[in-house]
Order: structure tokens, then sequence, then C-alpha cells
């Protein structure tokens, strides 16, 4: 029944050439993340989105374009002629379709074109009155009206709708830089990578396994995962899982196991800055926490990001256990977190970790390991690539085969 999406974004902070940019990064977005079945075009301050020949708008369709960061709110509108019978037949099939039978209503017309003869203010009391006459049971307020009926009488397009869906704002997805976000298994870090997301970065995911303890389902669990955030993506998203049980045995056997935690940390920054870098990311993301986990008082998130000179963006350092958890709820993530496949061993888990450390004492530990760097390197080299789009994995190969460090 609907003809077209309007969609409204926030223009805070987009002036001139860079709102220029945002609107057709925005529109290139919506194409790309409902998979090429609609258009978009601009009109005045608005984005109209048209599905293609044999796709309609239903549920699925709206529900992909509440994920494209960006976008304000869409409604679900029906073109109309340039013609007051037309106009107001057109609200009337509306309001019947939804089933809306009683409540209070506002109409509110909008006149650009100043070739329809009827004024806005004409518009508005006459409709009122029309709709009022086919449904005896609702009414007219027009300072809260249960539902708000928008007219909009343009030069390119004329239509009608009411709904308002609030979507989650942001920026397009690729206004915001590119960076790799340290994806582990929990509910934080799917977290990050979001709200990163949101604020208009490209993203790829990095994360580190222990096969042979922990295999397909931990695998399967950070894709699900990667396949979660891929709905609001409208590119390519590209997951590296680095085996990393050879680093982990080097470091568990310089006996000093309360560093042990630490030690791991770092050396996953350091090569994650590797990978980073090789894929142009500009930062590292991670779901750190200030708080009480011993890898995440402040001192060791010191010694932690020491061993990179990557830039490293923690968005939830300051937020409540309470709030992620909703955050992760809201976005889909929640429930795959909480599978129980850890990502890492146990038996590489210091059962007291220190809550303080000192890089230059942590530095001299890491030298005790035969040549680390290639160690590190070659667990790089063994990563499993997984590329993601719209939900669904579309390849996977290993690293190596494609591209060696
Ligand atoms: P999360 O819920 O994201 O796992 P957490 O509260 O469990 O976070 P930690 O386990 O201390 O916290 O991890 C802190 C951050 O370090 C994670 O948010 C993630 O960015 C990164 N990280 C930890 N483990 C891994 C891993 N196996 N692979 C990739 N990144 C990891
Ligand atoms: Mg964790």
């Amino acid at each position: 029944m609907y003809d077209f999406v309007v969609i409204k974004y926030s223009e805070i902070g987009t002036k001139g050439k860079n709102r220029k940019v945002f609107e057709s990064k925005l529109m290139n977005n919506i194409v790309l993340q409902l998979n090429h079945k609609v258009n978009a075009k601009k009109i005045y301050g608005r984005i109209i989105v048209t599905p293609k020949e044999n796709e309609k708008i239903d549920e699925t369709m709206l529900n992909s374009l509440k994920k494209v960061f960006g976008i304000k709110s869409i409604s679900p509108a029906i073109e109309v002629k340039k013609d007051y019978e037309d106009i107001k037949n057109n609200i009337i099939k509306l309001l019947k379709n939804k089933n809306i039978i009683s409540g209070s209503f506002k109409i509110d017309a909008r006149r650009t074109d100043k070739f329809f003869p009827i004024r806005s203010f004409d518009l508005n009391k006459n409709l009122g009155a029309d709709i009022l006459k086919e449904f005896p049971n609702l009414s007219v307020d027009v300072h809260n009206p249960d539902y708000l009926i928008r007219v909009e009488i343009r030069h390119e397009v004329s239509f009608v709708y009411f709904e308002n869906i609030e979507c989650f704002a942001g920026y397009p997805v690729g206004a915001g830089g590119k960076a790799s976000i340290m994806l582990s298994g929990g509910i934080d870090s799917p977290v990050a990578a979001w709200i990163m997301m949101k604020r208009g970065m490209k993203l790829n995911a990095i994360s580190f396994y222990s096969p042979p303890s922990n295999n397909e389902k931990t695998i399967m669990k950070l894709i699900e995962l990667s396949k979660k955030l891929s709905e609001y993506y409208p590119f390519k998203f590209y997951h590296y899982i680095i085996p990393f049980t050879d680093v982990q045995i080097a470091i568990k056997n310089l006996n000093v196991e309360s560093y042990s935690l630490i030690l791991q940390r770092r050396s996953m920054l350091r090569i994650a800055s590797k990978l980073a870098k090789h894929t142009n990311s500009q930062a590292l993301i991670t779901g750190e926490n200030l708080g009480q986990v011993a890898s995440q008082t402040l001192e060791n998130m010191i010694t932690i990001s020491d061993a990179t000179n990557m830039l490293i963006l923690r968005p939830l350092v300051g937020y409540e256990k309470l709030e992620i958890v909703n955050k992760s709820q809201e976005i889909g993530t929640y429930d795959i977190s909480i599978w129980p496949y850890k990502d890492s061993c146990v038996a590489f888990l210091p059962k007291n970790p220190a809550t303080k450390s000192y890089s230059d004492k942590l530095k001299k530990y890491e030298e005790r390991i035969n040549d680390l760097e290639k160690l590190e390197n070659d667990v790089l080299n063994k990563s499993l690539v997984y590329v993601i789009k719209n939900g669904r994995v579309l390849e996977n190969y290993i690293f190596s085969d494609n591209e060696v460090l």
C-alpha cells in the first residue's frame, strides 16, 4: 500500500559541503544496506526511498532501514496527486488500513508548491472536517493528537503519512574513519563496536581464541556476533579470528602466573595493531570498562596499552554494566554474548591476576620468550578470515592464503 519511505536525518553539525557528503553517504549506505532493493533520492532536506520493481515496503524492509546509521526517523508514505479529493481519499485509506477508528488527530499540511491552489491553513481545516465526517469516533486535538497526519505538497512529489518511526540517528558509516574492534565473545565489545559504527566508523573485527580447546563453537559464536553487527553495516565486514594458543603457551611457560593475563593482552594488542595497519585501520577499539576486573584497573590499562603506539578507543570506559547490558539487548547481541563458549581457554587464565603491573618488568618477561615477534607473526598468518555482509557469511579463508604479512 505504501509508495515510498520518507527519511528524516539530523543535520546538526553538517553544514555546507559536509552536509552534501553526509547526504550522499547516507543515500549510498541505504541502498547498500538494503541490498539494492531500493532507490534513494533527495528532496528538500528529506530522502525518499522507493522500492524497486517486485519489492515492497513491509516490516522486513522497515526493520532494515531502521538499522541504517544517520537516519533519524522513517515514515512510510502514500503518494498523492495534487488534487484535494485524492489527498482526502488517501488519508482515509491510510487510516482504514491501520484500523484507526478512535482517538484524536491533527492534520499538518505543508505546501511548498505554491501552484497548488489551496493554502495549508485551509487544507488543515477542510481535511479535518472531511475526516471527521468519515470517522465519527475520531476527534480533533491540535495540541496533543494521537495521530499527526502529515500532508506534504512539494514540487517534485506530494504525499501523506502519519507514522514517524524513530531510528538510531548517528552518522553514516564511512563518515568517521576506520578502526579495528577487538571482539571477544563477551557482552561489552560488540556494544563498543556498535557505538563506534554509529559514530560513522568503518570497522573490521579481530578476535583471539585458543584451539583446540575451544574450536567450532567459539568460532560460531564470534561469527554470529559479527553477523548481527553486519546488519548495521553497509559494506563487507571482515572478521579475523586468530589462533592464539602458541603465544599463550609461551607466556604460560614463563611461570609468572599473575602477569600472564596482562602479557596476553599486550601480545593481542601488538598483533591487532599489525593487522589494523595492514587493513588501513587508524585505531583499535576495545570494550574495556574501568572496573573491578584485574585487566581493567587503570594501572593495567596503562601497561596494556603501552604495548602499542596505536590509538585505542574505549567507548564504554565510563558505562555502568547495566547500561551496557541494556544496549546489547536493544541491538540484538546480548542473546549471543551469553552463550557459554569462552574465547580463551581457561587453562591460560591466572587464578589471581595482578591488579598492578609495570611496563619495564613486563618487557623483561617478554624478552625471555624466544623470538616472540615471529611467534606473533606466525599466529597472525594462521588467522581465519570471514567476510560477512547483511547477516550472511560470503566467504572464508586462511589469512596467509590471500595476504601474508
Ligand atoms: P567483553 O565483554 O567485551 O569480553 P570483558 O568485560 O569480558 O569484555 P575483558 O575480558 O577484560 O573484559 O576484555 C576487555 C577487552 O579486551 C574486550 O572488551 C575486548 O575488546 C578485548 N578482548 C579481550 N579478550 C579478547 C579476545 N579473546 N579477542 C579479542 N579481543 C579481546
Ligand atoms: Mg571478555
